[in-house]
C-alpha cells in the first residue's frame, strides 16, 4: 500500500463519509491518508473528532507500533463500513439492518464517555454572553479509544442521517462519496473545484467538437 501521498478529503458533508474518503481507489493500488498511526492521528485532529491536546499526547507517547496497529483497525472498520454504505446508499433501510452492525457496536462498547457542564463562548456577532452547556467528553486512556469517535460518526450517520441522499461522485475515476444536502438533491460531484470543473471542461470540449463536425471543419 502506498502511504501518505493522498490528501485527506473533507467534502462529504458528514464526517463518517469523510473517513471513507480517506482512501482513494481502495480496490486498486490504494492511496491512503491514514496509512500509519501518525497519519491517523493527523486525520482525527483535522476532522475535529479528537481534541488537539489528546492528539499531541498520543503523538508524544512514543509507541508508534501500537499507533500503527490502531490505524490498521481503523482502516478495517472503514472498509467494513464502506461495504455497508455501498449496499444501502440511495434507499431507506429497515431496522433489521441491526443484524449487520455487530462490528460497529463492538467498537462503540470501547467508549469511555461522560458529560460535563462547560461554558461555551458565543458567536461574536450574536451579542450574547457565554452560555453553560452540558457537553459529551471522553477519557482517552488507551490508543484503542481513538477508534470510538470513528465508530460514533458511523453510528450517527446510520441513526440520524438520510442514507437516501448518499451518492457517489460522478467524476471519471473518482471514488469519493458524499451526502447530498442540496434542496433539489442535485449535487453530482465531490467538489466543483475538481470533478465538477473537469466535467464542465469535457462537456464544453464535446460541444465544440460536435459543432466543428457539423460545420465540416474537423
Ligand atoms: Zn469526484
Amino acid at each position: 500500500m502506498k502511504e501518505g501521498r493522498y490528501p485527506a478529503s473533507f467534502v462529504a458533508d458528514t464526517v463518517g463519509i469523510d473517513f471513507l474518503n480517506s482512501a482513494a481507489n481502495p480496490d486498486e493500488g490504494r492511496l491512503d491518508a491514514v496509512g500509519t498511526g501518525q497519519q491517523f492521528l493527523d486525520w482525527l485532529g483535522r476532522a475535529g473528532l479528537v481534541p488537539d491536546e489528546v492528539c499531541g499526547y498520543f503523538q508524544g507517547s512514543g509507541d508508534s507500533a501500537e499507533m500503527d496497529g490502531v490505524a490498521e483497525q481503523a482502516r478495517s472498520l472503514r472498509e467494513w463500513f464502506r461495504d455497508f454504505v455501498v449496499t444501502h446508499k440511495g434507499k431507506p433501510f429497515a431496522v433489521s439492518v441491526l443484524d449487520e452492525l455487530g462490528p460497529l457496536n463492538g467498537m462503540l462498547r470501547c467508549g469511555e464517555g461522560f458529560e460535563e457542564v462547560v461554558a461555551r463562548l458565543p458567536d461574536p456577532d450574536s451579542g450574547t454572553g457565554p452560555q453553560l452547556v452540558c457537553e459529551p467528553r471522553a477519557r482517552w486512556r488507551s490508543v484503542d479509544s481513538l477508534l470510538v469517535p470513528i465508530a460514533r460518526s458511523f453510528a450517527e450517520l446510520i441513526c440520524a442521517d438520510d442514507f437516501t441522499s448518499i451518492k457517489a461522485c460522478e467524476g471519471n475515476g473518482c471514488n469519493l462519496i458524499f451526502i447530498d444536502r442540496t434542496r433539489r438533491r442535485a449535487r453530482r460531484w465531490c467538489s466543483m473545484a475538481t470533478c465538477g470543473n473537469r466535467a464542465k471542461v469535457h462537456a464544453h470540449r464535446d460541444r465544440h467538437r460536435l459543432r466543428c463536425e457539423a460545420d465540416g471543419s474537423l
